[in-house]
């Protein structure tokens, strides 16, 4: 059996033209397009690679991308201070400050500090909450976008089994979170899971977020399962997921690639929190 290759590109490339298409509705309304605040702290390459693709896709979307690099010696109190000003502008919809920062600054301060209502990575304790507890609020981009590539495949997530791999608070958490909300039956796996793969092997959907290159062999995929790889690593033969794709593939129903499956969606949910921030700040109402 050879598996439904799923197409993160170009499905991301469609939620993009939806959003680049509401926003002429926005502007009417306000007279401004939907502002993204972007902040860069340091010199790591792959962040930078990450924001240059994040202002170019805000662009192409028609809405204002504006990029704040700063020094690698930045403390948080100068994070904070612009983080603060960013939270009054009226311009400014949306607020993601890149991860990592350097060792030197209290993260989880910064995350604290951005408005939860522009807080468009959804990390901001707030908007966990509203997640968990089943209110609006602005969800990670990452788990939105597996979300919206699994029902590509299974138009009804409900009643199904559902394991992801991975419990970090960017991904694996809101990852159960949505699924749960979708009324999978939801298991986490993590490092001190027992026995992973048999929990895996009961799973009709299995996201992968652990960060280990081919870290869930085909053995431990249900025949016919989704297979979600959020993992992006790099190694000497490029960039691999956390599922051994070309044994996977035999097996699995449906699976993403990488590149190429999760990791177009989550700059794609980006841009979509941004207008769907913009629009809830503003009154507007968009159809999303
Ligand atoms: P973290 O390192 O924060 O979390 C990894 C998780 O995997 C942890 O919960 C850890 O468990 C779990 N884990 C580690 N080893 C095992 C094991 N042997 N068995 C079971 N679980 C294990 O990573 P992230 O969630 O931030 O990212 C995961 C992957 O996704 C990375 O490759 C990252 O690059 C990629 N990523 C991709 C994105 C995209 O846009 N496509 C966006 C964000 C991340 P424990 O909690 O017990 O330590």
């Amino acid at each position: 059996m050879s598996a439904t290759i799923i197409n993160g590109k170009a499905i991301a490339a469609e939620l993009r033209a939806r959003v680049a298409a509401q926003v002429p509705a926005f502007r009417d309304a306000t007279g401004r397009a939907p502002g993204l605040a972007v902040v860069l702290v340091g010199e790591d390459a792959a962040s930078a690679v990450y924001v240059r693709n994040k202002g170019r896709a805000t662009r192409e979307a028609g809405m204002e991308s504006i990029e704040h690099r700063l020094p690698d010696t930045t403390t948080t109190a100068e994070l904070l201070d612009l983080v603060g000003r960013l939270n009054a502008d009226p311009a400014v919809d949306g607020i993601l400050v890149q991860l990592p920062l350097p060792a030197a600054v209290d993260t989880q301060a910064v995350i604290e500090a951005i408005d939860p209502d522009k807080d468009v990575d959804g990390f901001h304790p707030v908007n966990a909450g509203r997640l968990a507890t089943g209110l609006d609020g602005l969800v990670p981009c990452t788990p939105l976008g597996c979300i919206l590539l699994l029902r590509t495949i299974h138009p009804h997530l409900a009643g199904l089994e559902a394991v992801v791999v991975g419990r970090s608070n960017i991904v694996g958490k809101p990852m159960a979170q949505l699924l749960l909300r979708e009324s999978c039956t939801v298991t986490v796996v993590h490092s001190r899971t027992r026995d992973a793969f048999a929990h895996i092997r009961q799973a009709d959907i299995v996201v992968a977020a652990v960060g280990i290159p081919g870290f869930v062999p085909a053995a431990a995929i249900k025949p016919g399962a989704t297979v979600i790889d959020v993992g992006i690593n790099r190694t000497d033969t490029g960039l691999v997921g956390d599922v051994d794709f070309a044994a996977a593939s035999e097996v699995a129903g449906a699976i993403t690639p990488v590149p190429g499956g999760v990791g177009p969606m989550t700059i794609a949910c980006l841009l979509r929190n941004t207008l769907v921030a913009a629009a809830r700040r503003e009154g507007v109402s968009l159809d999303l």
